[in-house]
């Protein structure tokens, strides 16, 4: 992202890869070419993001298997956060365990309520290579722990037990998107 520039604003909406969609349920590859095309995944990582109205983006829901997230996120103090990571680290985790409602982009309409750590540190580069640390407590945390569990191949669900579960994966197979 250049000074002065909207992330997303030359980006093209990509299709989101759903549930149950192959690429999100598989870890993804760091990245190694720090080039144009990743600036270019960014912008439309972002404009992605935004067309969905989401607060948070992992590269494997456009369909891509790499080590990147975007987010425009506010924490519980409605400070907002907007930047994106390349092979992000989680480094720290700490504060209580909240249960927390959580939705996705790739399971539209639908949340549950979500164990996670209310601080989070995530490691990593910028597309240009250069390194960046992003601190965040609260919603933002959460945000940061979903984007990074989902470059593992993980999805929300797979964090949930029991009836919470259970209910999610109902919904999901009744969702007119679901198979
Ligand atoms: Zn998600």
């Amino acid at each position: 992202m250049r000074n002065g520039s909207i992330p997303g604003a030359r980006g093209r909406v990509r299709p989101m890869t759903l549930f149950g969609g192959p690429v999100l349920h598989a870890p993804c590859e760091e990245v190694t070419d720090f080039g144009p095309e990743l600036a270019s995944l960014v912008e439309d990582m972002f404009a992605t993001m935004y067309a969905a109205q989401g607060v948070g983006l992992a590269a494997n829901q456009v369909g891509e298997r790499l080590r990147v997230f975007v987010y425009d996120c506010p924490d519980d103090e409605e400070v907002r956060h907007v930047g994106h990571v390349v092979n992000p680290r989680l480094v720290e985790t700490g504060g209580v365990v909240l249960r927390g409602p959580e939705g996705c982009l790739s399971l539209p309409g639908l949340e549950a309520g979500t164990e996670r750590y209310d601080e989070a540190v995530v490691e990593g580069f910028t597309a240009d290579g250069e390194p960046v640390r992003v601190r965040g407590t609260g919603f933002f945390a959460r945000c940061l722990q979903h984007e990074c569990d989902h470059l593992e191949g993980r999805v929300y669900v797979d964090r949930l037990a029991g009836w919470r579960r259970w209910r999610v994966l109902r919904q999901t197979a009744r969702a007119p998107w679901g198979r």
